[in-house]
C-alpha cells in the first residue's frame, strides 16, 4: 500500500485519491510516496506492453486504491482518440555533427506540447477520485496562465463529469495560437476569460480567490491543476519506460543498458519524474536538467546553493522560465530528510536562497547534471540539427539539445557508459513558429497563421491537427474583464452539474 506523505508535515498522509483532490497539503507541503522502496519493481513487465499498458502498471502502483479494473478504466479514457501519434510518445533518431541522440517527441496531443499527456489524465483521476472520498461536490479549476498551461487544461477537463475549468489569461498577453487555442474549444463545462491586466495580475487574482472563496458554492469546490498535483507527475514516469522500450526494439541497446535522459526543465516536475522511474528500477544513467538562460537549477546542481534572487529574463522558451522549480522540494524531501528540507524551504522563503550540505549534494549528482544554454544557442541548435539531419526542433528542445551537446563535451560526461541518449521533446515546433522562423534565419509573416504556414513549407511536415484548425474556428469564449470582477464573475459560473 502506498502511502502519500507531506514534505512539510509528516502526520499529513493519506492515500493517493486524497492527495489528488487535494493538490498541494494543507500547510504548503507536497505529497510524496513515504516508502521509496515500495515503488520497486521489475522494469520488464512495465515495457512488455504498448503505452497504454505501461501506463496502466505504473498507474496501478502509485494509485493503488483505485483498484486495478479502474485504474484500467482511467487509462483508457484519458489517451482516448486524444493523441495523433498510435503510440503516444514516438521516439525518432536525430543524427548531427555532435553525434547521435534520440527525440521523444511528447506533443501529440491535442495542444501540441508535453503538458498534454498529464493532463490529459489529471481530470479523469479526480473525477473518479470523489467517489471514493465522499465528496460529493463538483469541482471547478481555475487557472492563471501566461499562455500554454491553460489549453492543455481545457482539453484535459473539457466534458470530464464532475468538473469545470475557467482559465483567465492576460488581454492582449498572449500570442494569437495561445488565445486561439483556449477560445475556440465549445464545452458546456469549459470557460475562458480575458482579464485587464497582465500575467501577474492573472495569477494573483486567482490566488486570492482561493483565499475569498474557501467554501463550496453551490454545490462547487473550487480547486487547482498546477504542476505540483501528484495526479500529474505520475503519467509522466510513463514515457521513461516508453523510450526505454522503444530504444530496445529498435535494437539500439540492449536489455539492461543504462539511457541518459536530458530534460528542458522548468518547474522540475518532467525531470521529477525521470528519478521516480529510476527508483522504480529503470535503467536510467544520468538525468541531465536542461535550463535555459534562467539558470538557477544549473547552479544549484553544481554547488548545492539555491538562490532565487536574481534577474529574471524572458526567453524563446516560456516555459522554462522559471526561479523557483517547486517539485524540487520532492528531491531535496527524499535526499535531504524531512527536516533539512522544511529548513531550506523556510530559507527559501525568508532569505530566497538556502545552502544544501556537501553530502547532499554529492548524492544529488549521481544522478543529476545541470547545464544551462541561452537563446542564441537554442537556436543554433535548431538551425544546425535541421541543417545536417532535416528535423525541426521547437525552442524547448533546442535548449535540451544544446545542453546535451555541452554536457557531452565536458568532464561531467567522463567514464559515462549509458549506451543512449534520449531528449525530452516538449513542443511541437509549430507551436513556437516565430522563434523558430527566426532560428532558422528567416523572415517572419506578420501572423501566426503566416508563420505556421511558412514552417510548413520548410518542413513539408503535417500540422498538427489541433492548431491546424484554430484559425478558423468560431470563437466561443468572448468575456474581457476587470481583475476586481473576478469574484463574481466565478461564482455565477459555479452551478452542478446534477
Ligand atoms: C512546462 C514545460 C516545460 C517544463 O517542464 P517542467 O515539468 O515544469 O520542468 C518544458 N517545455 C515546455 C514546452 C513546457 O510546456
Amino acid at each position: 500500500m502506498i502511502e502519500y506523505v507531506s514534505t512539510r508535515n509528516p502526520s499529513i498522509r493519506v492515500r493517493s485519491s486524497k492527495a489528488i483532490l487535494d493538490g498541494q497539503a494543507e500547510g504548503g507541503g507536497l505529497y510524496v510516496p513515504a516508502d521509496i522502496d515500495l515503488i520497486k519493481t521489475d522494469y520488464h513487465d512495465i515495457i512488455k506492453g504498448d503505452f497504454r499498458s505501461m501506463a496502466k502498471s505504473v498507474w496501478s502502483i502509485f494509485f493503488d486504491d483505485y483498484g486495478k479494473e479502474e485504474t484500467d478504466r482511467l487509462v483508457e479514457v484519458s489517451y482516448k482518440d486524444k493523441f495523433s501519434a498510435p503510440d503516444i510518445t514516438p521516439l525518432v533518431r536525430v543524427g548531427s555533427k555532435s553525434g547521435d541522440a534520440y527525440v521523444l517527441e511528447l506533443w501529440h496531443g491535442p495542444t501540441s506540447a508535453f503538458k498534454d499527456v498529464a493532463l490529459s489524465a489529471l481530470p479523469n483521476l479526480m473525477s473518479a477520485a470523489r467517489g471514493m472520498n465522499d465528496f460529493t461536490d463538483d469541482i471547478m479549476i481555475l487557472t492563471a496562465t501566461s499562455g500554454d498551461t491553460g489549453s492543455a487544461a481545457i482539453q484535459g477537463f473539457r466534458d470530464v463529469p464532475g468538473t469545470g475549468i475557467i482559465v483567465f489569461f492576460p488581454h492582449g498577453g498572449v500570442s494569437d495560437t495561445q488565445r486561439l487555442q483556449m477560445v475556440t474549444p465549445d464545452s458546456s463545462n469549459v470557460t475562458a476569460c480575458a482579464i485587464r491586466g497582465n500575467f501577474d495580475d492573472a495569477q494573483t487574482g486567482v490566488k486570492k480567490l482561493f483565499r475569498e472563496i474557501p467554501k463550496p458554492v453551490k454545490g462547487v469546490s473550487l480547486s487547482s491543476a498546477n504542476s505540483i498535483n501528484i495526479g500529474r507527475l505520475v503519467p509522466q514516469i510513463v514515457y521513461y519506460f516508453s523510450a526505454y522500450a522503444q530504444l530496445l526494439e529498435k535494437g539500439v541497446i540492449n536489455d539492461g543498458d543504462k539511457v541518459d535522459y536530458v530534460v528542458p526543465t522548468g518547474n522540475f516536475g518532467d525531470i521529477m519524474a525521470g528519478w521516480y522511474a529510476l527508483k522504480m528500477g529503470l535503467p536510467v544513467g544520468r538525468l541531465v536538467c536542461a535550463s535555459n538562460k534562467n539558470d538557477v537549477l544549473t547552479e544549484f546542481l553544481n554547488t548545492g546553493h539555491y538562490d532565487r534572487k536574481r534577474d529574471f529574463y524572458k526567453t524563446t522558451s516560456p516555459s522554462m522560465d522559471i526561479l523557483v522549480s517547486s517539485n524540487l522540494e520532492r528531491l531535496l524531501w527524499y535526499i535531504c530528510g524531512p527536516e533539512h528540507t522544511l529548513a531550506y524551504m523556510k530559507q527559501l522563503e525568508q532569505t530566497g536562497e538556502y545552502q544544501i550540505t556537501d553530502d547532499e549534494l554529492f548524492e544529488i549528482q549521481k544522478v543529476f547534471t545541470g547545464v544551462f544554454s541561452d537563446d542564441g544557442e537554442g537556436a543554433a541548435a535548431i538551425r544546425n540539427v535541421f541543417e545536417s539531419d532535416k528535423y525541426l526542433m521547437d525552442t524547448h528542445t533546442s535548449i535540451a539539445w544544446a545542453c546535451m551537446e555541452k554536457y557531452r563535451s565536458g568532464d561531467a560526461h567522463f567514464g559515462n557508459d549509458a549506451a543512449a541518449t534520449v531528449v525530452l521533446s516538449t513542443a511541437s515546433p509549430y507551436k513556437f513558429s516565430a522563434a523558430v522562423l527566426e532560428a532558422l534565419g528567416e523572415e517572419l509573416t506578420g501572423s501566426d497563421e503566416g508563420n505556421m504556414k511558412k514552417v510548413r513549407e520548410i518542413t513539408g511536415a503535417e500540422v498538427p491537427s489541433g492548431l491546424a484548425g484554430i484559425f478558423s474556428k468560431p470563437v466561443i469564449h468572448k468575456d474581457v474583464i476587470e481583475i476586481s470582477d473576478m469574484k463574481p464573475y466565478v461564482i455565477e459560473k459555479c452551478t452542478k452539474q446534477g
